[in-house]
């Protein structure tokens, strides 16, 4: 469980259960939906479904930095795209704060939103430069920049530091936006399929459907493939996080450039202090080993095990080109996903961006984050991801049989590759192993003790329950 999690609203709103028919229905409630209803508030016949509750995704376990010092981002964009993409990212960035902080002043939102000094650091000689040049970027965009001592005890070479960034309670101010707009809100409303007719896209539960003008599409991962072929222009990559209690909060956080990716932030509630600190990101398709993950953020950081408050692991969508897709897909119908772990800036930029969309007002950077960009960085970053997603693909069918002989136990009922766990009380968790969503076998998540795909995130209980997409079905095993 997170450090946020506890702090859910675990109050359900209602489910949807007759067919509707709306203007614009938004699919998934976490930063980017609910931010997206909030822009949305005046609008007519407008309504979100969420599979779960709302926040119960990605946005519960975020580390809620909201910062435009997003390791050496710049510089990347700057070499691998051009100038101007570099400099409209950073302006992006900065307004996405700006309008966050908006937001939470005009609505009277208090999630303990904090100003702090952010660091990016290197411990490593090749990334030196890499800094140096993040720095000449951003004081090129007149942006203060020190070449600063970083607070953390931990060696590293260089570290560079910007103090009007800030760090927040992600779930505080997603509480707060659920409140505020429950009367157009559905939770444990799950949409699995979408159709368009001449006029209207058709977009079916289980037992209903919603026929709307626009569609919005803020679930984390789509789960359509076509026309946006998402699994061909990203890769997942997961993080390991612990959380213990420190004496003073030292008002910073803290990434590292380049891996292994290092990160620290602080957070403060009724008069305690906690560390959180975040190591071990791995592709998911090349590295599942949750425990050793888990004990590597232990030794990177000196954590002894009854120090730790909570535990818990994240994943995000990385794009080829480390740019969001914020957009049109076609007539009427948007996505906002691939946030590239800085969901908390992009998400809350999302809900702006797809809120003017659909009221044809001008959209801002539009341009910058538009699923119909093609760039040399893209065409280049493509071939690895789909050897990559090969990779995935094949890796899974191979650990599938390397893994798993004693418990879980992996075995073939009439030709399907099913799963069996038998757990402390001695019962049996049956289910199939096979991802619906595209076919790759599952890995048993030994740590948190889910089933988890290892080529687009979608994972499930140990009885087979969907419990994070883009899978809509579960593996629930029926004779
Ligand atoms: C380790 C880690 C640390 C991070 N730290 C930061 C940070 O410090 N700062 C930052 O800016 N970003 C950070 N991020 C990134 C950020 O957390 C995510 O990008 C962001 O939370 C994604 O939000 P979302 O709204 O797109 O998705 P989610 O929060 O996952 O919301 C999607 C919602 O859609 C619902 N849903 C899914 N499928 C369906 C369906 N078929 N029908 C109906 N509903 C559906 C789900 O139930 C869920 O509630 C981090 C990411 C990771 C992995």
């Amino acid at each position: 469980m997170s450090l946020w999690e506890k702090d859910l609203n675990q109050n359900f709103l209602p489910k949807l259960e007759e067919d509707r028919e709306v203007d614009t229905l938004i699919i998934g409630g976490g930063i980017a939906g609910l931010t997206t209803l909030y822009f949305l508030r005046n609008q007519k016949k407008t309504i979100l479904v969420d599979a779960s509750l709302c926040g119960n995704g990605v946005t519960k376990n975020t580390t809620g930095k909201l910062t435009y010092l997003q390791n050496t981002i710049y510089t990347d964009l700057k070499n691998n795209i051009d100038e101007e993409t570099a400099i409209e990212y950073l302006k992006s960035q900065k307004y996405a704060i700006h309008l966050a902080k908006k937001i939470l002043e005009k609505e009277h939102i208090s999630c303990n939103l904090e100003q702090v000094d952010s660091y990016v650091f290197t411990n490593q000689e090749k990334h030196q430069k890499k800094l140096e040049q993040e720095k000449a970027f951003l004081e090129s965009q007149q942006i203060d920049v020190q070449v600063d001592n970083l607070p953390l005890p931990i060696s590293y070479k260089s570290a560079i530091c910007v103090h009007d960034t800030y760090v927040f309670h992600p779930i505080k101010y997603i509480n707060a936006l659920k409140e505020m707009l429950k009367n157009s809100i559905y939770e444990q409303t799950k949409i699995i399929k979408i159709k368009r007719n001449k006029k209207q896209y058709i977009c079916y539960g289980e037992n209903f459907k919603i026929r709307a003008t626009n569609v919005i599409v803020t679930c984390h991962y789509p789960f359509f493939f076509l026309p946006f072929c998402l699994p061909l222009k990203s890769h997942i990559e997961k993080s390991y996080i612990l959380a213990r209690e420190v004496p003073k909060n030292l008002h910073y956080s803290c990434i590292t450039v380049g891996n292994p990716t290092l990160s620290v932030r602080f957070y403060e509630e009724k008069k305690k202090v906690y560390q959180i600190c975040l190591a071990s990101s791995t592709k998911t398709s090349k590295n599942q080993e949750d425990v050793k993950n888990f004990f590597n953020v232990q030794k990177q950081f000196g954590i002894k095990e009854e120090e730790i408050v909570a535990r818990w692991s994240n994943v995000d969508i990385i794009t080829d080109d480390h740019l969001p897709y914020i957009g049109e897909v076609k007539k009427n119908f948007y996505v906002a996903t691939g946030f590239n772990t800085w969901g908390m800036t992009n998400g809350i930029l999302a809900g702006e961006m797809l809120s003017k969309a659909v009221k044809k007002e001008d959209i801002p950077f539009k341009d910058l984050f538009t699923l119909k960009r093609s760039n040399f960085y893209q065409i280049k970053s493509f071939f690895s991801n789909t050897l990559n997603s090969a990779v995935a693909f094949i890796g899974s069918k191979k650990k599938e049989k390397e893994w798993y002989q004693k418990n879980p136990c992996i075995t073939k009922i009439n030709e399907k590759s099913v799963g069996i766990y038998v757990d402390k009380e001695s019962k049996k968790h049956t289910v199939f192993t096979t991802c619906p969503h595209m076919g790759c076998s599952l890995i048993f998540n030994e740590q948190e003790k889910t089933w988890d795909c290892p080529c687009h995130s979608s994972r499930f209980s140990l009885d087979g329950e969907c419990l994070k997409g883009p899978s809509t079905k579960d593996i629930r095993y029926k004779e």
